[in-house]
């Protein structure tokens, strides 16, 4: 590991512990633990789901449910071990009642994605449902339109390719969902592959 990611490592340890004493808004106070997301540091690929559930919520990890099983398992059948990458979410504490993250939940946790992004450097974001795709496109077009159609964007003062995906639990629940997911999961070997977008490329696919 270069000098520069293990210095970025530790910066993302003392991020996660500053996330886990936040207390910004109101889920601070329904909240068991912060998910603060969990994987390689230094991942080209990084997921970002919307929030923690129940399990995640008890076990202060992301994506560790039946949706995460999921993923978990569609990765593997496109070669990418879940070791490699990186999963977060849009919102760090879980909702009472697995309800919606409201508007101001959203941009009240923003700056911890957006820190772990810094962070993290990756080639790659993965969007999983619409809260992320939402929030990191900058565009309100929901995930049936977008999906699987990789855009250049300038995240904080990273530039990434990002790729808007179903999220796992949509793909739990109807078998076609499922297939266009796994069409797109198809395509992030190839996207990891390419060379880092810059700047000027923001808008390209
Ligand atoms: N769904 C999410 O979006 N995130 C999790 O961590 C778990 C389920």
């Amino acid at each position: 590991m270069t000098d520069d990611a293990i210095a970025r490592r530790e910066e993302l340890l003392t991020v996660f512990h500053e996330n886990r004493k936040c207390t910004l808004c109101s889920l601070s106070e329904g909240r068991t633990q912060v998910v603060f997301g969990s994987g390689n540091a230094n991942a080209d690929l990084m997921f970002v789901g919307e929030a923690p559930g129940a399990e995640e919520d008890r076990q202060g990890l992301p994506f560790v449910g039946r949706s995460g099983a999921m993923l978990t398992s569609m990765l593997s059948d496109v070669g990418i071990s879940r070791d490699d990458v990186f999963i977060a979410n849009t919102i760090k504490c879980r909702p009472p009642d697995n309800r919606d993250p409201a508007p101001a939940e959203i941009e009240t946790c923003q700056p911890w994605l957006f820190e772990q992004i810094r962070l993290i450097e990756p080639r790659v974001v993965a969007t999983l449902g619409n809260f992320s795709t939402r929030l990191l496109t900058g565009n309100q077009t929901g995930i049936t339109k977008v999906h699987g159609v990789p855009q250049v964007q300038r995240l904080g003062s990273r530039t990434v390719r990002l790729m808007p995906l179903f999220h796992p639990a949509a793909a739990l629940r109807a078998t076609g969902t499922r297939d266009l997911l796994a069409a797109d999961l198809a395509k992030l070997p190839g996207l990891i592959s390419q060379e880092r977008p810059v700047a000027a490329e923001v808008g390209e696919a």
